[in-house]
């Protein structure tokens, strides 16, 4: 390959390029990730360039090249066989983050498509895949011709990626993980966005979270990464639309696999957590408002119809019957400790990320892709963000295997104060 000057191309020239913060053409881009991938360019290379994209940015046109670069290094779905609109959905990833398992059936039970790949937890966020797997026989494996076969016969599936989904970003994610080149927006929204138009949905719904368990600590990179991520959607042809959410503090009252999926049972059974209902509540609004081009209260309505009347519990139940799942038989420790509080006031503060590092170390989490991880341990939040508590009462009621381990590592999570500070919403807004 050439390079502007009719020269070959080098990879030092290109890194050189991104350090004085020029813009890389798509030739170049392509000559890194196929370089990269065939192994002709070397990882500490690599590394040197995505730092210089961390510190100097992409323009969009560089953004949407990498992103169609990455999405050419696999496979993508074809699913225009089946009939109806498809949608997908896709959280930046939080702590007690099981909108997926409500969200999906719901939108899937008001006559929608749901083509869902999810990944596992890494870190101390948790994923829906892993969430699955405490239910007794899931299959999340599916293989292509079961994946389709199921979304035709009842509208939603959700499996591992069985396809060469993306290698390119594999590859790369794992040298960022351990290069400091997570946190670049260009870098986060062509991973995102690659994976998502490979799976080759219509239209596309994004939860993109803030705050201090979630990877995006402010507003407004929230709001930058998700004009990134819908301005790719569209360059695609696929309607894309965000909405910027609150992680300062666990999404609903249960961090942990099995206890995820039992509080996904209960929204779905017109119970529960009010935040995390309204969350999900608003995502299954979005992806029914844009899935039929209807307006968003007329969505807002079908998709409360579908919780009310048992459908989209139906549609859950129906989708573990197909993947084999035992709904009779999820994975919950027996054993449980009490966590008190140990002075009056309200509830001011959870620090989410130490929160969601804590349930990993108690099993819940990897620290490695090879961890094996304990689908029954957890917590359960007895009091939320807001409440006024008594030295005594119970926070969290800890599942354990080991009734033996401490648990004074909460002791700093909740910040407990005598004035009561303002509450933030779940919602902060929708980007489109
Ligand atoms: N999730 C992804 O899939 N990619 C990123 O870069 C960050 C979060």
């Amino acid at each position: 390959m050439y390079n502007d000057n009719g020269d070959d191309m080098n990879i030092v020239d290109i890194i050189n390029k991104k350090r004085e913060n020029q813009m890389l053409s798509y030739d170049e881009l392509a000559y890194v990730i196929d370089g990269y991938m065939s192994d002709d360019i070397k990882d500490y290379q690599v590394s040197s360039l995505l730092m210089a994209i961390c510190l100097n940015e992409m323009t969009s046109d560089e953004i949407n090249n990498l992103t169609s670069i990455m999405l050419k290094s696999g496979d993508t779905f074809d699913l225009s066989f089946i009939k109806g609109t498809k949608v997908d959905k896709h959280s930046t990833g939080g702590v007690g983050d099981k909108t997926t398992l409500v969200v999906a059936p719901l939108a899937s039970s008001c006559g929608l498509i749901i083509p869902k790949m999810s990944g596992r937890g890494l870190g101390h966020t948790g994923g829906t895949i892993d969430k699955l797997e405490s239910i007794k026989g899931f299959n999340v494996n599916l293989s292509n011709d079961e994946f389709l076969t199921q979304l035709n016969e009842i509208g939603l599936a959700i499996t591992t990626s069985s396809l060469n989904i993306v290698p390119a970003d594999k590859k790369l994610y794992a040298l960022r993980d351990v290069t400091g080149t997570v946190a670049s927006l260009p870098l986060i929204a062509s991973s995102i966005m690659s994976k998502k138009l490979a799976i080759n949905a219509d239209k596309i719904v994004l939860d993109v979270k803030m705050g201090n368990g979630a990877l995006i600590k402010t507003k407004d990179e929230a709001i930058e990464l998700a004009k990134i991520m819908i301005n790719i959607g569209n360059n695609f042809g696929k309607e894309t639309i965000a909405l910027i959410t609150n992680m300062n503090y666990p999404l609903g009252n249960s961090i942990g696999n099995g206890l995820e999926v039992r509080e996904a049972i209960e929204i779905l059974k017109g119970k529960g957590d009010n935040d995390f209902k309204q969350l999900c509540l608003a995502l299954a609004s979005y992806m029914v408002s844009i899935g039929k081009n209807i307006d968003i209260e007329q969505a807002r309505k079908e998709v409360e119809i579908n919780l009310d009347n048992g459908n989209a519990y139906n549609k859950f139940i129906s989708m573990v019957n197909h993947q084999h799942g035992d709904i009779n038989k999820i994975d919950i420790s027996d054993k449980t400790l009490n966590y008190k509080v140990q002075m009056n006031g309200y509830i001011n503060g959870i620090d989410t990320f130490a929160l969601g590092k804590y349930v990993m170390s108690l099993g819940a989490g990897r620290e490695t892709k090879e961890d094996i991880i304990d689908y029954g341990v957890g917590i359960v939040l007895q009091h939320k963000k807001g409440d006024y508590v008594k030295e005594g009462d119970i926070l969290a009621t800890v599942y354990v295997r080991d009734e033996n381990i401490s648990l004074e590592a909460l002791n700093n999570i909740f910040i407990i104060e005598e004035e009561q500070k303002e509450l933030e919403p779940i919602i902060y807004g929708v980007v489109k």
